[in-house]
């Protein structure tokens, strides 16, 4: 659980702030003060927990500005609001701690700081490389990386970092800001070498470069540079440059976590799940331990679909996944494979566990019903599963699909298990 500071003497703006940060940020707590002595007994109770804060700087109970100065001197991120720009918030500005100051005239201005907000508390779970020859440029540098939240990871030439991101400590960096004039290894030759690992949905390499290198500039985007940032660079360039290419790679994470998804039930689809399988299968082959495979399908669906029409025929197979999800563990992999047909692989499991489980399934959807405005919606499922030692997912999903005819012919509402043959 995250903790957030909002410090304003307006109710208005407190809530809004805390209806913006709710709609975007799972997980947050957000703690309100509307004065200075607020504020500070806030601060004292909740020592180091705090994460980010959003303060105003006109309080009614003190000075101009005191109230960002108290979150930032207990090493909160704080997001300064103001009326106008002046003498005092520049001031601020050069505080530690103070990451930007949004003017409360900017009609989006609530939106602009929780989208701030945000991303801080992204970046305190990004690391930076930070490849640079020179001491001062690397301490310049890593001062404003720390201000926006990262974690820094330095290295003095295109060797160490390379050596850095072969490491297992690679995994984890997410952007490379890397310098082109270094022994060893210059920064296009350490650009180039990393491309051939590290695509550019998955990692962003930053060339730091003088306005003058427009040469230099051209080979680092040939040799797979995301962007530049100038040297010497001002704060604000980083920021921006940095947050988004972030965007970027984030935007990169959910399109392909889509692609693997059904659009309208959210569970993993048809191709995803012979991807997944196969590792999964492999994996238990090799430690020849037994898998599950069911194959879930609505009984007399049709009905439903004739009786109510195609938009209760779609809450009632979008309920499915809400039943499945509540029944199953984490690791199951659950999957829609078209019409009102769903499969589940499940590892890890025992026979007797797994005839159990589907049984008490079956029972779950029977005495479930789905309570719409003027009607009750109920339906049965029936159930095949194959079970068994086996490295060919598509001999365990016929074998589940035969269970599951025999279900359905043997009255519906049934469970029907069948054995995968020794070889
Ligand atoms: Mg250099």
């Amino acid at each position: 659980m995250k903790k957030i500071l909002l410090v304003d003497e307006s109710p208005a703006t407190l809530s809004a702030l805390t209806i913006e940060i709710k709609r975007h940020m799972s997980n947050t707590e957000i703690l309100a003060a509307s004065t200075y002595r607020e504020a500070n007994n806030i601060i004292r109770h909740n020592q180091n927990q705090i994460s980010a804060a959003i303060v105003n700087t006109e309080l009614p109970d003190c000075e101009e500005g005191q109230g960002a100065m108290l979150a930032s001197s207990h090493n909160i991120a704080t997001i300064v609001l103001n009326k106008n720009e002046n003498n005092v918030l520049k001031h601020l500005m050069t505080k530690k701690n103070i990451l930007d100051n949004i003017s409360t005239a900017n009609p989006n201005f609530i939106a602009y700081a929780v989208d701030f907000v945000k991303k801080v508390l992204r970046n305190y779970k990004e690391s930076v490389l930070l490849v640079d020859d020179s001491k001062l440029f690397r301490d310049a540098f890593k001062n404003d990386l720390h201000k926006l939240g990262f974690h820094v990871i330095e290295a003095i030439d295109g060797k160490e970092a390379f050596d850095i991101m072969a490491s297992p400590q690679g995994e984890s960096i997410s952007v490379v800001l890397t310098d082109y004039n270094m022994p060893n290894m210059d920064g296009i030759e350490l650009t180039m070498r990393l491309r051939e690992r590290f695509q550019k949905d998955t990692l962003a390499i930053l060339a730091i470069s003088a306005t003058e290198d427009v040469d230099a500039l051209t080979q680092f985007i040939k040799a797979g540079a995301n962007d530049f940032i100038s040297k010497p660079h001002q704060f604000e360039e980083l920021n921006v440059r940095i947050n988004a290419n972030l965007d970027v790679l984030e935007l990169f994470k959910e399109a392909k976590n889509l692609a693997n998804r059904d659009f309208l039930t959210g569970a993993y689809n048809r191709r995803y799940f012979f991807e997944a399988s196969s590792a999964i299968l492999n994996k238990n082959h090799r430690k020849n331990a037994p898998i599950a495979v069911a194959t879930v399908d609505i009984d007399n669906f049709k009905n439903i679909n004739d009786t109510y029409g195609h938009d209760i025929g779609d809450i009632a197979i979008k309920e499915v996944v809400t039943v499945l999800h509540k029944s199953l563990r984490k690791s199951d992999l659950v999957a829609r494979f078209g019409g009102e047909e769903f499969c589940i692989l499940l590892e890890d499991i025992s026979f007797e566990n797994t005839l159990t489980l589907f049984d008490k399934l079956r029972k779950n959807f029977k005495f479930n019903d789905i309570e719409l405005k003027d009607i009750i919606v109920n339906y049965t499922v029936s159930i095949g599963i194959s079970y068994g030692r086996s490295d060919d997912i598509d001999e365990m999903l016929k074998v589940s699909d035969d269970a599951l005819y025999e279900a359905k012919s043997r009255g519906k509402d049934t469970v029907i298990l069948h054995q995968i043959q020794e070889k």
